[in-house]
């Protein structure tokens, strides 16, 4: 039977902002099983797809990210906030669900050719995957997959990611 990745997702209405209907992954990550779950199923994902490297948005998508990456033995690179990565950069800008920002990478993070999945909890617009994607194809690599825990499907953020398959394990 398939694992119920719904049961752990918490919905918190008006946070942070009035309207918002946010939706937690907390209690998931809190729950040992449905945490490795959760990282075997995106794990085999990333597999699936002979992925050389995870790159992730801060911070919920680090949470994913680090132990799928950790689990194939391959690489991880952050995409960071403002004022967080120091050396040689690339960024991008984007508009939020709620807000805009600029994410970065380090310039030497992918290497030319190399295969990328990029993983966040949640798929809303697809402001700040479609920024991450940015990145990792300025700097050469291929971008193989986008995974999520969820995916809001009536904000369409899929539709930004029409050249790479995308993997979300509940959708609202
Ligand atoms: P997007 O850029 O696709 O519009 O929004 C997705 C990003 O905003 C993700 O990095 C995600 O962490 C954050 N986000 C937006 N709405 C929610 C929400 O309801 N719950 C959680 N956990 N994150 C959200």
């Amino acid at each position: 039977m398939a694992f119920n990745f719904d049961k752990y997702i918490a919905t918190y209405p008006d946070f942070p902002k009035k309207g918002i209907l946010f939706r937690d992954i907390t209690p998931l990550t809190e729950n040992g099983n449905a945490f490795r779950q959760t990282v075997n199923k995106i794990a085999d994902f990333v597999k699936s797809k002979n992925a050389d490297l995870v790159v992730a948005p801060e911070a919920r998508g680090f949470i994913i990210g680090c132990p799928v990456a950790y689990k194939l033995g391959i690489g991880f690179s952050p995409a960071r906030k403002e004022g967080k990565l120091p050396g040689k950069k690339v960024s991008a800008s984007y508009g939020l669900e709620y807000g805009k920002s600029t994410l970065y990478m380090n310039q030497s993070a992918v290497k030319p050719g190399q295969k990328v999945v990029v993983i966040d909890d949640l798929l809303a617009t697809g402001g700040t995957i479609g920024a991450t994607i940015k990145m990792v194809k300025e700097l050469g690599g291929k971008v193989v997959g986008a995974a999520f825990i969820i995916e809001l499907s009536e904000l369409n953020g899929r539709n930004k990611m029409n050249d790479c398959d995308v993997l979300s394990l509940v959708k609202y």
